[in-house]
């Protein structure tokens, strides 16, 4: 496997990697205000196709990131999705991969909204699933409180709104524990770094609504769908600390994390400690929808071409 793909995407082209470089200067503020998203897509070796999970809403989120912290970029949402699937076709991608567009200030003022501009890069790099391999974690929560809306609002990707993250994920790591879990201002649970959080109980999915300080999440999106169509009832509401002590079953979800088991938190085990029924059965139905295995949902998969380039022998 090579280290690196042959391509990014910056400031209008196709770019090879290793001239796509800055000057040190230009570091240090430059990301602050920065957006970005996280995307991933799926190898299916059957159809020799790889299939990017929920391309649209991910680019649509990317625009609305941009719009908030008002850095507009000139592409829209189809040519956003075209330009990653170029990338895709152009590096041969034929794995599971985790696409990141970033969007920064490439304008001369970083005070005066009018000067900014936004400039567009977009990365890949390989990252094969966890879904599915008995992969569980330990979480704990942490006392950093999850920032807000009027603070610093947690329902963009602005680069900065993950300093939070990493306060709660250091403190619990040095703590012995894998993951951290964020309550907001309020005291109930907003959402980890990087991921949201879903609890199962007597039937029901129950996980922090939008107004908890969380990312509006397209992999939860996802899989309340799915969760419903499995017949359990699915609620969004503001959650205490303690259900997660006497939850039936608890899962990180999101792009990184896909479906990630909790079996402890703050020490209690989460039942009986192994990941639990309607968790399993989630993660194998959501890697079956990403990859295309499973026919289900095809609306939330965009293929990129390379079976239809490799039947054709083009380049
Ligand atoms: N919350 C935060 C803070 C995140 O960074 C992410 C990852 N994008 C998520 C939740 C999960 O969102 P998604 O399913 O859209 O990747």
């Amino acid at each position: 496997m090579a280290e690196h793909p042959t391509y990014l995407w910056w400031k209008g082209d196709l770019v090879r990697w290793e001239d796509a470089t800055v000057h040190v200067t230009d570091l240090a503020w430059s990301a602050v205000g920065g957006v970005f998203e996280g995307i991933r897509a799926y190898w299916n070796e059957e159809q020799e196709e790889l299939n990017v999970f929920r391309l649209r809403e991910h680019m649509q989120r990317l625009k609305d990131s941009s719009r908030m912290v008002r850095l507009p970029i000139e592409q829209d949402v189809d040519d956003l999705v075209q330009i990653t699937l170029d990338l895709l076709k152009a590096n041969d991608t034929r794995e599971d991969t985790y696409i990141f567009p970033f969007v920064y200030n490439g304008g001369a003022a970083r005070f005066d909204p009018r000067q900014m501009r936004g400039t567009l890069m977009v990365r890949t790099n390989p990252q094969p699933t966890h879904l599915c391999t008995g992969h569980t974690t330990r979480a704990k929560v942490s006392s950093w409180t999850r920032i807000s809306d009027n603070v610093l609002p947690p329902r963009v990707k602005n680069i900065s709104n993950y300093r939070n993250g990493h306060l709660a994920l250091h403190e619990v790591k040095l703590d012995g524990y894998d993951v951290a879990l964020l309550l907001n201002p309020q005291g109930k649970l907003a959402e980890a770094p990087g991921a949201c959080v879903m609890l199962i109980k007597n039937g029901k999915l129950i996980t922090p609504d939008t107004a908890s300080g969380i990312l509006e999440s397209i992999t939860r999106d996802a899989l309340m769908t799915l969760a419903r169509e499995r017949g359990l009832e699915v609620v969004e509401r503001t959650v205490d600390r303690t259900e997660l002590y006497t939850a039936d079953e608890v899962f990180l979800c999101g792009t990184a994390f896909e479906i990630t088991p909790i079996v402890e938190v703050d020490h209690y085990a989460v039942a009986d400690g192994k990941t639990g029924p309607h968790t399993l059965a989630l993660e194998e139905k959501l890697l079956g929808v990403m990859r295309g295995t499973d026919k289900d949902h095809p609306e939330w998969r965009t293929p990129v071409g390379v079976a239809r380039r490799a039947a054709t022998g083009s380049a």
